[in-house]
């Protein structure tokens, strides 16, 4: 009887869990090791007097790709977790009191459009189908491949070239709608999964046609039920997860990985150690007593970072039906204040921000007659704004809820039951993520595919990396398809068959 490979998975975020489930599904004796008291990374729970707060994604995209991992194990996602859809996907609402239904009902978004700009409506269908030619290629060809070698990207520069992935997603979109709420409306995107709209590649328009295609989902009991559905899948069929097991230490014997060690003394050798922590933390740290680890740092250190976030989790004593899902709530400045994101050394005055409202769609998450909200706002990271969190967060958490009040929750400071918030000390201390970055390594076409941290150590052979820092980056669907290309190059380095979804 021959062995099974022991493999380590380093962080339980999506793109940790979707790796251990496929390496223990295809045979590998898996092991997670989790510096938190619970899994998700930045899919974490915070759960106070009744209210349930999922702590980062809320937005279910390409269900399809969940659900193959189940499929993988042998299993039903159904027995694990029920998602349900949302519509609208968004509502977009502007201070001068504007709103857009950003929804996959294509009549009533082209009604929508026409009442603002009738000649939109066939720049919106040209638009989409641009955007379709890119999901196409960028994510269902594309998005689970590794890029491993410099020849893989001049395969890609072709296609690339076709696409105009040199053009920004602001200045795709302008091309084909005039309307500047419109033009907001399709390109705010890149934000979620930490981009600059104006200097992300074009490529990132794929996010519409992704969106369209397959709709926005909400997992019953939250983000936090996938979570543990994924956990007790992985499980079931008989990995290990370790939680409190801060990993302090991969240790190396001849040039490969042999095993690592945890903040708490446990020690172990595995033949291969993938690691889902952020990719800096993992070479400056982890890795920081090899050769490979301090050059790989120093070359990170040089990137650009994705910005960071201020997130207010709170409770209220009553319910608002009148609000959405899901919203998105422009603030006076677009391209001027996500410049001051990426840029400014300081907070700026005003904000856009991004309204959670989940028990709208799944009451559970509040006690009876109340309401549980999470509101984001994008923020610059440590290394683009030196600010002490500890002192301007509670003032701006409160410039925030006085502006929900203001615009859209009346009576929220009233209501209020329970509050929290996460910022970028947050990011940083928690999550071990370099500069407090929400997203990692910022996505633009110079850090994109070969030029982002590679699935597979150049020199280390048995490590591995998955999660936001490698391609094709940050966002649900992202880390599950980096989680996919990872495993091919796993089972493909230990003799093991590689699934072909
Ligand atoms: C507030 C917020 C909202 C978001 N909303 C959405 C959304 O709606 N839809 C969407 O698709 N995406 C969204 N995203 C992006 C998405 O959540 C992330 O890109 C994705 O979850 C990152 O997954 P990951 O696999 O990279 O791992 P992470 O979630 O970053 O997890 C990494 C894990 O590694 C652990 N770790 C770190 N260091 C160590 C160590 N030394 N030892 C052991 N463990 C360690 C951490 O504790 C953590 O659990 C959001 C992100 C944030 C922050």
């Amino acid at each position: 009887m021959t062995t099974k490979k022991r493999a380590a998975v380093i962080g339980s975020g999506f793109g940790g869990l979707s790796l251990a489930i496929r390496l223990q599904a295809a045979g590998f004796d898996t092991t997670i090791l989790e510096k938190r008291d619970k899994p998700g990374g930045r899919a974490y729970v915070y759960e106070d007097q009744g209210f349930v707060f999922d702590g980062g994604p809320t937005v279910i995209t390409h269900p399809a790709a969940l659900e193959n991992l189940f499929t993988l194990a042998g299993r039903k996602m159904s027995d694990y977790v029920e998602l349900l859809p949302v519509e609208p996907m968004y509502r977009l609402c502007w201070e001068d009191g504007d709103t857009f239904d950003y929804t996959n009902d294509a009549a009533l978004l082209e009604e929508q459009i026409r009442r603002r700009n009738p000649d939109d409506v066939d720049g919106y269908r040209r638009f989409l189908e641009y955007s379709q030619a890119v999901f196409e290629k960028g994510y269902l060809e594309l998005g689970h491949l590794p890029f491993l070698n410099f020849g893989s990207m001049i395969r890609v520069a072709p296609a690339l070239f076709k696409l105009k992935a040199w053009r920004s997603v602001y200045n795709q979109v302008a091309r084909y709608v005039k309307d500047e709420h419109l033009r907001q409306a399709f390109s705010f995107h890149p934000l979620l999964v930490g981009g600059h709209p104006f200097k992300a590649s074009s490529v990132y328009t794929l996010i519409h046609a992704l969106e369209r295609e397959w709709g926005v989902w909400f997992a019953r009991g939250g983000t936090g039920a996938l979570v543990r559905g994924m956990v007790k899948l992985f499980e079931d069929i008989g990995g290990t997860l370790r939680l409190n097991s801060e990993v302090a230490r991969i240790d190396t014997e001849n040039g490969r990985i042999s095993g690592l060690k945890t903040v708490d003394g446990y020690q172990a050798n595995f033949d291969a150690v993938a690691s889902n922590a952020d990719v800096l933390h993992t070479y400056g740290k982890l890795l920081g007593h090899h050769e490979r680890g301090r050059r790989q740092q120093k070359t990170l250190e040089k990137r650009s970072w994705s910005m960071s976030l201020f997130v207010i989790y709170f409770g209220l004593k009553r319910v608002h039906p009148h609000l959405k899902h899901h919203m998105v709530l422009f603030g006076p400045r677009y391209k001027e204040l996500i410049d001051d994101i990426f840029k400014a050394p300081t907070l700026a005055d005003d904000f856009s921000l991004y309204l959670h409202a989940p028990s709208l769609t799944d009451p559970s998450l509040a006690p009876e007659g109340c309401s549980a909200y999470y509101v984001l706002s994008p923020v610059p990271h440590l290394g683009t704004a030196d600010l002490d969190w500890d002192e301007v967060g509670p003032k701006y958490c409160q410039r925030i809820l006085d502006y929900l009040e203001k615009h859209h929750i009346p009576g929220l400071n009233e209501d209020l039951v329970t509050c929290r918030t996460l910022h970028p000390f947050g990011f940083r201390d928690e999550l071990n993520s370099h500069l407090g970055s929400a997203f990692s390594v910022e996505p633009v076409l110079t850090q994109s595919a070969w030029f982002r941290p590679h699935n597979r150590d150049r020199a280390l052979p048995n490590l591995y990396l998955v999660g936001a820092g490698t391609h094709p980056g940050a966002g649900i669907p992202g880390v599950v398809g980096s989680a996919r290309a990872t495993a091919g190059l796993m089972l493909e380095d230990f003799g093991l068959p590689v699934p072909g979804f």
